[in-house]
This record gives C-alpha cells, structure tokens and sequence, in this order.
C-alpha cells in the first residue's frame, strides 16, 4: 500500500477472482464460463463494430435495451446495461445503500457483496444459510433492510422458487431487493415477472455465463423505471461509456439468437445431471444444482487436496477457503467430453488414496 492511499480503503480486502492460468492449458471448470462458443452473429457484429473504434460508443445501448425490453417484456426504461453484472450490482450498492441503509446477504454467497459493502462503507450482516445450505426465506421475511440474494445461490447452485422471492420482496416494501440471476438460465425461475408489480425489485442478469459473453463483459438490470433512473444516475456519473460498441453489438447479437443460447443450457443441465450422478456413484455429497456448476464434498478427500490433484491432472476447479464450505470443490459443466475427464481423474485419484 503506497502511503497515498486513502485511509478510507486501508482495510478493504478487494474480491479475488477465478484463476486464469497461462501455464498450460486447462480443462477450465473454475469460472462458470460456457464451454460453448458465441454464435456467428456475435462474432460478425464485433468484426464490424471493431473497424468503428475511433467512436464512442452508445450511452444509452439503444438496440441493445430495445432487444433486451422486448425478450425479456418490459419498458426500455426498465432496463440497464452495464460493463459485467458486477458492474449493476455495484451501481445498486452505491444508489440504494449507505450507513443509514444497511444490506444483508446470507453467509454463504457470492463474494463479491462484502466487497461491494466495504467499498462503499455500507454496514451488512450476513445471516447463516440452514446447514443444508438452504436460505431460510423466514430470516428475510419483514427484515427492513436491503437485500441482495443470487438466485440461483453461489457457490451452492440452490435456487428458491418464485413464491418464495416474492413473499421476500413484498414483505420488505421499504427496502430495496436485489435478487441476482446470473445463473438463473440454467434451470431456476426468474423473478423479472414481479418488476411491474414491486417498485422495490431489482433483478441483475448477465451475459458471462448462459450467452457465452464473460470475456465481453456484459451484464443488466431490470426493474421500476425510478430504480433504474437512480442507478443510470450513479452510471452517467462514474462511467456514461461503460459498455464498449463491441460489446453492445455482440450482445444484441446474442438475443437474437436466443435459442441457440437457451439450447446450450439445456445441454448443461443435461451435462449436470451426468456429472452429479457420476460423482453422487463415487461417493461424492453433491448440492442440487439450478446453476452450471456443482457443488460437491467426499468425505475421502479434502476440498483442497482432490482441488490439487485435479490441477495437476489439468482439471481446474474452485476451492473456496471459507471454514464452512472449505470441503466442497465447485464444478463448472462442461461439455459432456470435459465432465467425463473430470469424471474419469477424480475415479483415479479416489483410487491412488486407497493403495
Ligand atoms: N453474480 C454472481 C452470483 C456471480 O457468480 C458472478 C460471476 N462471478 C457475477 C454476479 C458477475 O458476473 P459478471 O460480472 O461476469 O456478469
């Protein structure tokens, strides 16, 4: 820390993300990335908006919030696009809480919201997920305070079902809900059907995961037309540019071709089914999964050291370090031929430990 920086950072400890390792080349299962490529439109709308560089791009991501209003069905000022989802929900962060206006999330979720909190100097309290790691949706019931929830949860993939965002929402009509469907394509159901009816509702989406877009860095919010006017506040007063004209165009591009999307994530969660109940045959406690990723512990190997030998076989999964959940590995799915892989080494490292 240089002796310039402010002392109102000095005891943030930033967000770490997945490993991207150049050493060699991986079976990547750490990132929740698509092992599926974007589809030609994307690509030619990026070729095409590369050789426009020297322009600014659209504030306002008017084709893109067009497609986006139309899919989804609701106002094109009920929508937001940003640089990543992380971008949004930090725009939420900053629009909708302060020392006044605490947030609360459960313990066991997406790292990235203490850091958001910290940031900002927004107190939070993280309340403990059941021991199945379940959310008790009764902690939330009437809680006056803002929330954020990713639905599906992460690292866990257990996702709460409609009824039960709804009773959060409509029992905490003071206080903004954030609920964060980056993973929510993958078998969950989305809450953005209750925008009209709850002014308090926020729901964050993003193109990394189910569009095959991480690289690109595309992310949304859908809710009131007053939520989102608040957040493009905070937008058009750090960064109005924040989507890049490639960017946009690549992810107009992808609503367009919408089912080839939707069709790879039904090939996920076919390929989830394989790998939970391959690794449920090895002996594996796998958490039921509405993500593209499992969440899974064997009581014949630590998290850490089945993580270790993975890597050194190739495989890149993620461990987490947290005391509660430091015996899981969290697996991304893959194509069928990269499950069967990790299948396969994890069968033979199962094996090695019993010699
Ligand atoms: N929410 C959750 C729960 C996530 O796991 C991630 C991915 N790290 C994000 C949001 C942010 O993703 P992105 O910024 O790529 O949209």
């Amino acid at each position: 820390m240089s002796r310039f920086f402010s002392s109102k950072y000095s005891s943030l400890e930033a967000y770490t993300p997945g490993e991207q390792p150049k050493d060699m080349k991986y079976i990547k299962l750490n990132t929740n990335e698509s092992p599926f490529p974007p589809s030609k439109k994307v690509l030619d709308a990026v070729a095409e908006q590369a050789s426009l560089l020297q322009l600014y791009s659209d504030p306002e991501c008017t084709p893109l919030v067009a497609k986006c209003a139309e899919l989804y069905g609701v106002k094109k000022t009920q929508v937001l696009m940003t640089n990543g989802s992380d971008e949004i929900l930090n725009f939420a962060f900053m629009a909708f809480c302060d020392s006044q206006n605490p947030i609360v999330f459960p313990d066991i979720t997406y790292g990235f919201y203490p850091v958001f909190a910290e940031l900002n100097g927004i107190p939070y309290e993280q309340i403990p997920l059941n021991d199945d790691f379940t959310i008790n949706v009764q902690d939330y019931v009437g809680i006056n305070k803002n929330i954020v929830i990713a639905n599906p949860n992460a690292p866990t993939g257990i996702a709460l079902s409609l009824d039960e965002i709804e009773r959060i929402v409509s029992s905490n009509p003071n206080n903004v809900v954030i609920i964060d469907e980056a993973y929510v394509d993958f078998g969950a159901q989305s809450a953005v059907c209750l925008v009209d009816k709850y002014d308090n509702l926020i729901v964050t989406q993003t193109f990394s995961k189910s569009r095959s877009l991480a690289g690109a860095r595309l992310g949304f919010g859908i809710a009131s037309e007053a939520l989102i006017c608040d957040m493009n506040t905070i937008k058009y007063s750090t960064n109005p540019y924040n989507v890049n004209r490639m960017t946009m165009m690549a992810g107009y591009g992808a609503l367009c071709d919408n089912d080839y999307y939707m069709n790879n994530c039904k090939t996920i969660a076919q390929n989830r089914s394989y790998t939970e109940g391959a690794l449920i045959d090895l002996g594996f406690e796998v958490l039921p999964s509405r993500a593209n990723f499992v969440f899974a512990k064997s009581s014949l190997i630590s998290g850490e050291e089945l993580y270790r030998k993975l890597k050194s076989r190739g495989i890149l999964v993620r461990h987490f370090t947290k005391e509660r959940i430091k015996d899981y590995n969290r697996i991304t799915i893959g194509t069928i031929e990269q499950m069967k892989a990790l299948v396969s080494a994890t069968e033979e490292i199962l094996k090695e430990l019993k010699k």
